[in-house]
């Protein structure tokens, strides 16, 4: 089975699968707190305080009355880690990829440039090497939400495997743009386990099927092709979901704006971002909580909030000792 739906790296989208999860949220309804939310708000009638606010959001997490929290994140997450973003003029990796005589930089992600000149979308994969980067405070964030039993599900837009590499493992992932575990050959579709196409990738060789000879193309998703099947757990997810997070992605690109509606009417979405943007921008709903600015900063609030600054300082130290390991 395959998705209808055709995702476009930064760029515009179409999408048939989602109507069903639209859920538009115009006019004013009365505000009704869920059993949780009602007993940390007490039931003193206090209609100054219906608005909600981070430490409301870090309140319902902290006991467990949320505990189904589905995550949205985009490339805001991965900047505080240094990746670069390859349409930034000024960056090295702009500069590196110019070289190539790409028209434009979304070229890199389309599959008929991609069979002309292979070349600049491999340079991108030698950028993003795992270990290359490393995650930062959002990722273990993410990280400590999952080892709390309270992550139901993940869904990024970026491909330079962070989330992976924070130690999340795949079954609560859904990297909706594909990622660079897996590699499949362009001509005849043999898969290929990911680590094969490093060692051509890191000395600057094209990787080749070794049944016909066609390009190995990771599994990250060009544009007009279809998402992953996992991302159709969406379906699952987001109406189950009784917690939305969404952290350094504009919602400009389909399905992910769609998807921050698809939530239930009652369900807070904590957006946590430089600006305001997207559906909740659009179409607020009452229970949306909005913490604007640096991204690491707003999650270190929330962390801070929820009491587990030792926790996160801990689990951080842990994690960068072994990466540090495999480095050497
Ligand atoms: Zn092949």
């Amino acid at each position: 089975m395959k998705s209808s739906c055709f995702s476009f790296p930064g760029g515009t989208h179409a999408c048939s699968s989602g109507s069903p999860y639209f859920r538009i949220t115009g006019g004013r309804r009365p505000i009704s707190f869920s059993a949780g939310a009602s007993s940390i708000f007490g039931s003193g009638g206090n209609s100054r305080k219906e608005k909600l606010l981070l430490q409301d959001v870090a309140e319902l997490i902290r006991t467990r009355a949320c505990q189904r929290v589905v995550v949205m994140v985009g490339a805001g997450i991965s900047t505080p880690s240094g990746v670069p973003d390859f349409r930034s003029p000024g960056s090295g990796l702009y500069s590196n990829l110019q070289q190539y005589d790409i028209p434009y930089p979304e070229a890199i992600f389309e599959l008929e440039f991609f069979f002309h000149n292979p070349k600049p979308f491999f340079a991108l994969a030698k950028e993003l090497y795992p270990g290359n980067y490393r995650p930062n405070v959002t990722h273990y964030f993410f990280r400590l939400l999952h080892e709390k039993g309270l992550l139901l599900r993940l869904y990024t837009q970026n491909i330079d495997g962070l989330e992976r590499a924070s130690g999340i493992p795949a079954s609560k992932l859904i990297e909706a743009h594909g990622s660079f575990a897996s590699a499949t050959c362009a001509v005849c579709r043999t898969p290929s386990p990911g680590e094969d196409f490093w060692a051509d990738v890191m000395v600057d060789r094209i990787p080749r099927c070794p049944v016909c000879t066609g390009i190995v193309k990771p599994d990250i998703v060009f544009f007009g092709e279809p998402l992953p099947q996992r991302f159709l757990l969406h379906v699952i997810d987001f109406p189950m979901a009784d917690l939305l997070l969404i952290l350094g992605t504009s919602l400009e690109v389909e399905p992910f704006a769609s998807l921050s509606e698809a939530v239930q009417s009652s369900v807070p979405r904590l957006l946590i971002n430089r600006d305001l943007v997207g559906p909740l921008a659009w179409r607020p709903r009452s229970r949306d909580v909005v913490q604007l600015g640096d991204v690491v900063h707003g999650v270190e609030k929330l962390v801070e909030l929820l009491g587990w600054t030792e926790e996160m300082q801990d689990l951080i130290q842990r994690e960068t000792g072994k990466l540090d390991g495999q480095d050497r």
